[in-house]
Protein backbone atom coordinates (compact mmCIF):
# COMPACT_ATOMS: atom_id res chain seq x y z
CA UNK A 1 0.00 0.00 0.00
CA UNK A 2 0.97 3.66 -0.99
CA UNK A 3 1.84 5.84 2.23
CA UNK A 4 2.44 9.57 1.68
CA UNK A 5 4.61 11.38 4.38
CA UNK A 6 2.02 13.33 6.09
CA UNK A 7 -0.84 11.19 4.59
CA UNK A 8 -4.03 11.77 7.34
CA UNK A 9 -4.80 8.16 8.87
CA UNK A 10 -8.25 9.14 7.70
CA UNK A 11 -7.26 9.08 4.18
CA UNK A 12 -5.16 6.04 5.13
CA UNK A 13 -8.74 4.64 5.74
CA UNK A 14 -10.49 5.71 2.76
CA UNK A 15 -7.34 4.26 0.45
CA UNK A 16 -7.92 0.43 2.16
CA UNK A 17 -11.99 0.73 1.87
CA UNK A 18 -11.58 2.56 -1.96
CA UNK A 19 -9.94 -0.92 -3.05
CA UNK A 20 -11.44 -3.77 -1.40
CA UNK A 21 -14.05 -5.37 -3.29
CA UNK A 22 -17.29 -4.54 -4.44
CA UNK A 23 -18.70 -7.50 -2.60
CA UNK A 24 -22.29 -8.96 -3.04
CA UNK A 25 -25.19 -7.60 -5.53
CA UNK A 26 -26.94 -6.75 -2.27
CA UNK A 27 -24.48 -5.15 -0.41
CA UNK A 28 -23.35 -2.67 -3.66
CA UNK A 29 -26.90 -1.67 -3.18
CA UNK A 30 -26.65 -0.84 0.19
CA UNK A 31 -23.11 1.45 -0.46
CA UNK A 32 -24.87 3.16 -3.34
CA UNK A 33 -27.49 3.89 -0.74
CA UNK A 34 -25.28 5.03 1.80
CA UNK A 35 -23.42 7.50 -1.09
CA UNK A 36 -26.75 8.78 -1.91
CA UNK A 37 -27.44 9.66 1.57
CA UNK A 38 -24.58 11.11 2.10
CA UNK A 39 -23.25 12.58 -1.09
CA UNK A 40 -25.76 12.61 -3.41
CA UNK A 41 -27.78 15.65 -4.30
CA UNK A 42 -31.18 15.36 -6.03
CA UNK A 43 -31.95 17.86 -9.09
CA UNK A 44 -35.75 18.37 -10.99
CA UNK A 45 -35.23 18.90 -14.60
CA UNK A 46 -39.06 19.53 -16.33
CA UNK A 47 -41.74 17.02 -16.07
CA UNK A 48 -40.36 13.76 -14.68
CA UNK A 49 -37.20 14.68 -15.30
CA UNK A 50 -34.40 13.84 -12.37
CA UNK A 51 -30.68 14.03 -11.90
CA UNK A 52 -29.12 12.70 -9.05
CA UNK A 53 -24.96 14.10 -8.38
CA UNK A 54 -22.45 13.12 -5.99
CA UNK A 55 -20.08 15.38 -4.89
CA UNK A 56 -17.11 13.91 -3.50
CA UNK A 57 -13.51 15.55 -2.30
CA UNK A 58 -11.86 11.81 -2.24
CA UNK A 59 -10.76 10.37 -5.86
CA UNK A 60 -10.86 7.31 -4.85
CA UNK A 61 -14.57 6.96 -3.10
CA UNK A 62 -15.57 8.66 -6.95
CA UNK A 63 -13.93 5.58 -8.72
CA UNK A 64 -15.84 3.49 -5.98
CA UNK A 65 -18.65 4.88 -6.63
CA UNK A 66 -18.45 4.93 -10.38
CA UNK A 67 -17.90 1.13 -10.35
CA UNK A 68 -20.89 0.27 -7.65
CA UNK A 69 -23.64 2.37 -10.12
CA UNK A 70 -21.51 0.63 -13.55
CA UNK A 71 -21.52 -2.76 -11.67
CA UNK A 72 -25.15 -2.93 -10.21
CA UNK A 73 -27.47 -0.76 -11.53
CA UNK A 74 -25.37 -0.56 -15.13
CA UNK A 75 -25.66 3.13 -14.90
CA UNK A 76 -23.13 5.07 -16.42
CA UNK A 77 -22.73 8.88 -14.41
CA UNK A 78 -20.78 11.62 -15.99
CA UNK A 79 -17.77 12.64 -14.57
CA UNK A 80 -16.26 16.42 -13.87
CA UNK A 81 -14.44 18.18 -11.44
CA UNK A 82 -15.13 21.18 -9.74
CA UNK A 83 -12.52 23.32 -7.73
CA UNK A 84 -13.83 25.02 -4.42
CA UNK A 85 -11.76 28.40 -4.16
CA UNK A 86 -13.33 28.38 -0.35
CA UNK A 87 -11.56 24.70 0.97
CA UNK A 88 -7.71 26.04 -0.53
CA UNK A 89 -8.39 24.78 -4.03
CA UNK A 90 -9.30 21.43 -2.98
CA UNK A 91 -10.71 19.30 -6.16
CA UNK A 92 -14.28 18.02 -6.06
CA UNK A 93 -15.34 15.33 -8.26
CA UNK A 94 -18.79 15.63 -9.29
CA UNK A 95 -20.74 12.33 -10.65
CA UNK A 96 -24.25 12.81 -12.00
CA UNK A 97 -26.89 10.25 -13.73
CA UNK A 98 -29.66 12.11 -15.73
CA UNK A 99 -32.32 10.92 -18.05
CA UNK A 100 -33.01 7.34 -17.74
CA UNK A 101 -30.43 6.44 -15.84
CA UNK A 102 -31.50 8.69 -12.81
CA UNK A 103 -34.72 7.03 -13.32
CA UNK A 104 -32.93 3.47 -12.71
CA UNK A 105 -31.01 4.33 -9.55
CA UNK A 106 -34.44 6.02 -7.96
CA UNK A 107 -36.44 3.24 -8.43
CA UNK A 108 -33.47 0.78 -7.01
CA UNK A 109 -33.47 3.19 -3.90
CA UNK A 110 -37.66 3.43 -4.05
CA UNK A 111 -37.13 7.19 -3.88
CA UNK A 112 -39.53 6.77 -7.30
CA UNK A 113 -41.63 4.47 -8.58
CA UNK A 114 -42.85 3.88 -11.97
CA UNK A 115 -46.71 3.40 -12.89
CA UNK A 116 -48.23 0.89 -15.33
CA UNK A 117 -48.18 3.85 -18.35
CA UNK A 118 -44.03 4.06 -16.99
CA UNK A 119 -44.33 7.26 -15.49
CA UNK A 120 -42.12 8.42 -13.00
CA UNK A 121 -43.73 9.59 -9.68
CA UNK A 122 -40.87 11.27 -6.56
CA UNK A 123 -41.89 9.47 -3.46
CA UNK A 124 -39.00 10.60 -1.21
CA UNK A 125 -35.85 12.61 -1.03
CA UNK A 126 -34.04 9.27 1.42
CA UNK A 127 -33.06 6.11 -0.08
CA UNK A 128 -35.64 3.31 1.38
CA UNK A 129 -33.38 0.47 1.46
CA UNK A 130 -34.10 -2.59 3.77
CA UNK A 131 -30.70 -3.46 5.39
CA UNK A 132 -31.74 -7.13 7.21
CA UNK A 133 -28.18 -8.46 6.01
CA UNK A 134 -25.03 -8.14 8.74
CA UNK A 135 -23.21 -7.83 5.18
CA UNK A 136 -25.35 -4.85 3.85
CA UNK A 137 -25.39 -3.17 7.17
CA UNK A 138 -21.22 -3.16 6.83
CA UNK A 139 -21.25 -1.83 3.12
CA UNK A 140 -23.53 1.10 4.24
CA UNK A 141 -20.96 2.10 7.18
CA UNK A 142 -18.82 2.23 4.65
CA UNK A 143 -20.50 3.72 2.05
CA UNK A 144 -21.29 6.45 4.98
CA UNK A 145 -17.60 7.06 5.43
CA UNK A 146 -16.25 7.40 2.49
CA UNK A 147 -19.28 9.76 1.58
CA UNK A 148 -18.87 11.74 4.84
CA UNK A 149 -16.53 10.27 7.78
CA UNK A 150 -13.07 10.84 9.35
CA UNK A 151 -11.50 8.83 12.01
CA UNK A 152 -8.57 10.94 13.83
CA UNK A 153 -5.21 9.73 14.22
CA UNK A 154 -5.05 7.12 17.12
CA UNK A 155 -1.57 8.13 18.06
CA UNK A 156 -3.39 11.46 19.37
CA UNK A 157 -7.10 10.66 19.72
CA UNK A 158 -9.62 7.86 19.53
CA UNK A 159 -12.28 9.34 17.60
CA UNK A 160 -14.35 8.44 14.30
CA UNK A 161 -17.24 10.50 12.96
CA UNK A 162 -19.81 10.69 10.25
CA UNK A 163 -21.55 13.89 9.56
CA UNK A 164 -24.42 15.32 8.35
CA UNK A 165 -26.32 17.83 6.86
CA UNK A 166 -29.96 16.78 8.00
CA UNK A 167 -31.54 14.40 10.35
CA UNK A 168 -32.17 11.59 8.01
CA UNK A 169 -28.67 10.15 7.69
CA UNK A 170 -27.70 10.31 11.67
CA UNK A 171 -31.27 8.39 12.04
CA UNK A 172 -30.41 5.44 10.06
CA UNK A 173 -26.99 5.36 11.29
CA UNK A 174 -27.94 5.04 14.97
CA UNK A 175 -30.25 2.42 14.21
CA UNK A 176 -27.53 0.40 12.37
CA UNK A 177 -25.20 0.87 15.16
CA UNK A 178 -27.74 -0.17 17.69
CA UNK A 179 -27.72 -2.84 15.64
CA UNK A 180 -24.70 -3.13 15.71
CA UNK A 181 -24.32 -3.15 19.65
CA UNK A 182 -21.93 -0.38 19.29
CA UNK A 183 -22.38 3.22 22.14
CA UNK A 184 -23.03 6.02 19.47
CA UNK A 185 -23.00 9.64 20.59
CA UNK A 186 -24.16 12.75 18.47
CA UNK A 187 -23.89 16.50 19.09
CA UNK A 188 -24.12 19.55 16.48
CA UNK A 189 -21.44 21.62 14.99
CA UNK A 190 -22.36 24.57 12.79
CA UNK A 191 -25.87 23.16 11.78
CA UNK A 192 -24.61 20.03 11.05
CA UNK A 193 -25.71 16.94 13.12
CA UNK A 194 -21.99 14.19 13.93
CA UNK A 195 -22.38 10.80 14.82
CA UNK A 196 -19.70 9.61 16.44
CA UNK A 197 -17.66 6.98 17.86
CA UNK A 198 -15.46 7.04 20.94
CA UNK A 199 -13.44 4.50 22.54
CA UNK A 200 -10.68 2.27 20.83
CA UNK A 201 -12.50 -1.11 21.20
CA UNK A 202 -15.84 0.62 19.47
CA UNK A 203 -13.96 1.82 16.29
CA UNK A 204 -11.22 -0.70 15.82
CA UNK A 205 -14.50 -2.84 15.82
CA UNK A 206 -15.97 -0.11 12.64
CA UNK A 207 -12.97 -0.50 10.82
CA UNK A 208 -13.10 -4.17 11.01
CA UNK A 209 -17.11 -4.09 9.75
CA UNK A 210 -16.02 -1.71 7.00
CA UNK A 211 -13.54 -4.63 5.89
CA UNK A 212 -10.79 -2.29 6.47
CA UNK A 213 -8.25 -5.00 8.02
CA UNK A 214 -5.16 -3.38 7.06
CA UNK A 215 -6.17 -0.20 9.02
CA UNK A 216 -7.55 -2.42 12.14
CA UNK A 217 -3.86 -3.95 12.48
CA UNK A 218 -2.21 -0.53 12.53
CA UNK A 219 -4.70 0.93 15.26
CA UNK A 220 -4.10 -1.90 17.17
CA UNK A 221 -0.09 -2.13 17.23
CA UNK A 222 -1.00 1.85 17.80
CA UNK A 223 -2.84 0.76 20.80
CA UNK A 224 -0.56 -1.74 21.94
CA UNK A 225 2.15 0.72 21.71
CA UNK A 226 0.31 3.21 23.73
CA UNK A 227 -0.72 1.26 26.27
CA UNK A 228 2.89 -0.56 27.13
CA UNK A 229 4.40 3.06 27.11
CA UNK A 230 1.41 4.27 29.60
CA UNK A 231 2.46 1.28 32.26
CA UNK A 232 5.86 1.85 31.86
CA UNK A 233 5.84 5.47 32.36
CA UNK A 234 3.15 4.64 35.61
CA UNK A 235 5.48 1.55 36.69
CA UNK A 236 8.49 4.72 36.62
CA UNK A 237 6.54 7.40 38.52
CA UNK A 238 5.15 4.98 41.00
CA UNK A 239 8.82 3.76 41.67
CA UNK A 240 10.78 7.08 41.62
CA UNK A 241 7.78 8.84 43.36
CA UNK A 242 6.82 6.53 46.09
CA UNK A 243 10.43 5.15 46.56
CA UNK A 244 11.91 8.30 46.85
CA UNK A 245 9.41 9.41 49.29
CA UNK A 246 9.65 6.44 51.24
CA UNK A 247 13.37 6.57 51.05
CA UNK A 248 13.29 10.18 53.14
CA UNK A 249 11.35 8.66 55.40
CA UNK A 250 13.22 5.68 56.40
CA UNK A 251 16.62 7.79 56.40
CA UNK A 252 14.67 10.47 59.30
CA UNK A 253 13.12 7.83 61.51
CA UNK A 254 16.64 5.92 61.61
CA UNK A 255 18.53 9.47 62.35
CA UNK A 256 15.77 9.81 64.84
CA UNK A 257 15.99 6.36 66.15
CA UNK A 258 20.17 7.10 66.39
CA UNK A 259 19.61 9.59 68.63
CA UNK A 260 17.58 8.05 71.23
CA UNK A 261 20.04 4.86 71.12
CA UNK A 262 23.40 7.68 71.63
CA UNK A 263 21.26 9.54 75.06
CA UNK A 264 19.38 7.35 76.63
CA UNK A 265 19.42 3.73 75.53
CA UNK A 266 16.92 1.70 72.87
CA UNK A 267 16.10 -0.38 76.11
CA UNK A 268 14.90 2.33 78.31
CA UNK A 269 11.81 2.27 75.80
CA UNK A 270 8.77 0.54 76.19
CA UNK A 271 9.34 -2.82 74.38
CA UNK A 272 6.41 -2.35 71.52
CA UNK A 273 8.42 0.97 70.92
CA UNK A 274 11.77 -1.28 71.00
CA UNK A 275 10.74 -3.97 68.71
CA UNK A 276 9.72 -0.63 66.08
CA UNK A 277 13.11 0.97 66.37
CA UNK A 278 15.28 -2.39 65.85
CA UNK A 279 13.55 -3.07 63.04
CA UNK A 280 13.48 -0.02 61.18
CA UNK A 281 17.44 -0.33 61.72
CA UNK A 282 17.66 -3.49 60.55
CA UNK A 283 15.62 -3.13 57.20
CA UNK A 284 15.85 0.23 55.97
CA UNK A 285 14.64 0.04 52.57
CA UNK A 286 10.89 -1.78 54.17
CA UNK A 287 8.25 1.04 53.87
CA UNK A 288 6.10 1.61 57.30
CA UNK A 289 3.48 -0.56 56.24
CA UNK A 290 5.85 -3.45 55.35
CA UNK A 291 7.76 -3.15 58.51
CA UNK A 292 4.35 -3.32 60.26
CA UNK A 293 3.99 -6.71 57.95
CA UNK A 294 7.26 -7.98 59.33
CA UNK A 295 6.92 -7.90 62.95
CA UNK A 296 5.67 -10.64 64.84
CA UNK A 297 2.70 -10.52 65.79
CA UNK A 298 2.29 -8.47 62.27
CA UNK A 299 0.84 -4.72 63.24
CA UNK A 300 -1.31 -2.60 61.39
CA UNK A 301 -0.99 0.18 59.30
CA UNK A 302 -1.98 2.69 61.75
CA UNK A 303 -0.47 1.05 64.77
CA UNK A 304 2.70 1.09 63.08
CA UNK A 305 2.07 4.66 62.33
CA UNK A 306 1.32 5.57 65.87
CA UNK A 307 4.39 3.63 67.13
CA UNK A 308 6.79 5.32 64.64
CA UNK A 309 5.15 8.94 65.69
CA UNK A 310 6.11 7.88 69.60
CA UNK A 311 9.59 7.14 68.43
CA UNK A 312 9.51 10.65 66.32
CA UNK A 313 8.70 12.55 69.47
CA UNK A 314 10.61 11.09 72.02
CA UNK A 315 13.77 11.98 69.64
CA UNK A 316 12.36 15.25 69.03
CA UNK A 317 12.06 15.40 72.67
CA UNK A 318 16.01 14.38 73.20
CA UNK A 319 16.88 16.74 70.25
CA UNK A 320 16.02 19.90 72.55
CA UNK A 321 17.48 19.03 75.11
ZN1 LIG B 1 -25.27 -7.73 1.63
Amino acid sequence: MRREEGQSFSARVKEELVRLPLGKTCCMLSEIAAFTQTSGHLGFRGRGGFTVSYRLDNAGAARRLFLLLKRRLNVSPTLHFVQTPQLGGRRTCVLTLSGEDAGILLNALHMTETDEEGQMHFRRTVPRHPMTRLCCRKAFFRGAFLGTGTISNPEKSYHFEWKAEDEQLPDTLRKLLEKAELPWHTYTRKGQTVVYLKGAQQISDMLAAMGAAQSVLTMENIRAGKQLRASVARAANCDEHNGEKALDASLAQMEAIKRISLKIGLFTLPPALQQVARMRLEHPELSLQELGEQMDPPVGKSGINHRMRRLMAISAGLEEE
